[in-house]
């Protein structure tokens, strides 16, 4: 299926995205903390026609059908499906977000939008934030809006928060609009100030294995909201505006004064914060193949402290460690999803066996096993 299969307006360019894995850092993000992901070759792309009218038509390569929504009717409680990915972009671009004024769309023009991606969908890569940010630079480029990319990162929060109703933090877009080849993008998620970090993981022959679970995760509900709930209850009782404001010094009084769970999801985010400052500091005095420990710490502190782990991730993870990953974590929201493991490239297939096998001999799924590089972020390709 093409563009032209679907609609019969002219394409005027083609705009692509990245997915993006997180290095390290997880569920510090919504606690105003520091994360360091890096946007991968794995990326959507929006194909776009202009209209005459108003309206915003899409189609996906995922999906059959053509979802469609008026530039002078945008409500975001009436979005819903897949759609609310791009249909919110616009939303969100004429409503504006914490810092970025609202956008005259008043003379903006209706769009055909067809969707094409190998990010693959729910596998903790952002496959939401590749289809938000490829949109939202297509629109920002084509509307003559102006924003740069840490206001089109915070639009495309805006509409994944309150368009489609999951209430994420501003990592995955900042990844995907930000990202450099061969680089991570060291994010405070408080000021929003980023740093393109130089990985060089290719110079110390290695690469980033990404391992599928295929078991799905939930965002929207359920475990998420709980952390975010039980991160918020902890600052309140420790008097912080958020966990950003902690350090480890701070976490023998947080134990004293939280309860076991709450003070382990604290503890989590608080160290977990830790590593990512350790991690930036250590790529840049020793390289990345002094980081492993660090991947491997963030993972036990969310099995154990931040409990999102689950049997495969783990398996997974150990599995990678037990056969020569420098270091391997979990990585995403959790409940599922991928993990990561960085590997010398001499070991790639035997470490990619040992998971295969182990998935089998645990009578798991069968994971999907590839490498990743960090890419570019968002941009226009044609
Ligand atoms: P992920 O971890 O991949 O970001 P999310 O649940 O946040 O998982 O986002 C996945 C959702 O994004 C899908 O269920 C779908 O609604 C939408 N989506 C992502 N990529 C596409 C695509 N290429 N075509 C249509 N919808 C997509
Ligand atoms: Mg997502």
């Amino acid at each position: 299926m093409t563009f032209t299969d679907i609609f019969d307006t002219d394409v005027v360019g083609r705009w692509a995205a990245p997915g993006r894995v997180n290095l390290i850092g997880e569920h510090t993000d919504y606690n105003d903390g520091f994360v360091l992901p890096l946007a991968i070759d794995r990326q959507t792309t929006v194909t776009v026609g202009r209209r005459s009218d108003r309206l915003l038509r899409v189609a996906s390569s995922f999906e059959d059908g053509v979802q469609e929504a008026s530039l002078d009717a945008l409500d975001p409680a009436a979005l819903a499906g897949w759609s609310a990915y791009v249909h919110g972009i616009a939303w969100a671009l004429g409503e504006g977000a914490r810092g970025v004024p609202a956008s005259d769309l008043s003379g903006a023009f209706g769009l055909d939008v067809f969707v094409e991606s190998d990010v693959p969908v729910g596998a903790g890569l952002s496959s939401s934030a590749a289809l938000e940010c490829s949109v939202a630079v297509a629109m920002n480029d084509l509307w003559e809006l102006g924003l740069d990319g840490p206001a089109l990162a915070k639009i495309g929060q805006r509409s994944e928060n309150d368009a489609v109703g999951a209430p994420t933090g501003i990592m995955d877009q900042s990844a995907s609009l930000l990202g450099r080849v061969d680089s991570a993008v060291f994010l405070d998620c408080r000021s929003l100030d980023a740093e393109v970090i130089d990985l060089g993981f290719a110079a110390a022959g290695l690469e980033l294995l990404v391992i599928d679970t295929h078991v799905e995760h939930a965002h929207a509900t359920g475990g998420y909201v709980a952390r975010r709930a039980s991160c918020e209850r902890g600052a309140e009782a420790l008097g912080v505006s958020s966990l950003r404001d902690l350090g480890v010094d701070d976490l023998p009084r947080a134990a004293e004064v939280l309860d076991d769970e709450t003070f382990r999801r604290v503890r989590h985010v608080v160290t977990e914060n830790q590593r990512v400052l350790d991690t930036v500091r250590t790529l840049r005095l020793e390289g990345p193949g002094a980081i492993g420990s660090l991947l491997d710490a963030s993972h036990v502190s969310m099995r154990d402290d931040f409990e999102i782990s689950v049997p495969e991730l783990d398996l997974a993870v150990a599995t990678a460690q037990a056969t020569g990953a420098v270091g391997a974590r979990m990585t995403g929201g959790g409940f599922g999803g991928a993990a990561i493991a960085l590997v010398p490239t001499d070991l790639r297939e035997a470490v990619s066996a040992a998971v295969v096998r182990a998935f089998a001999d645990a009578g798991f799924t069968a994971p999907t096993l590839f490498v990743v590089h960090a890419a570019e972020g968002a941009r226009r390709t044609a």
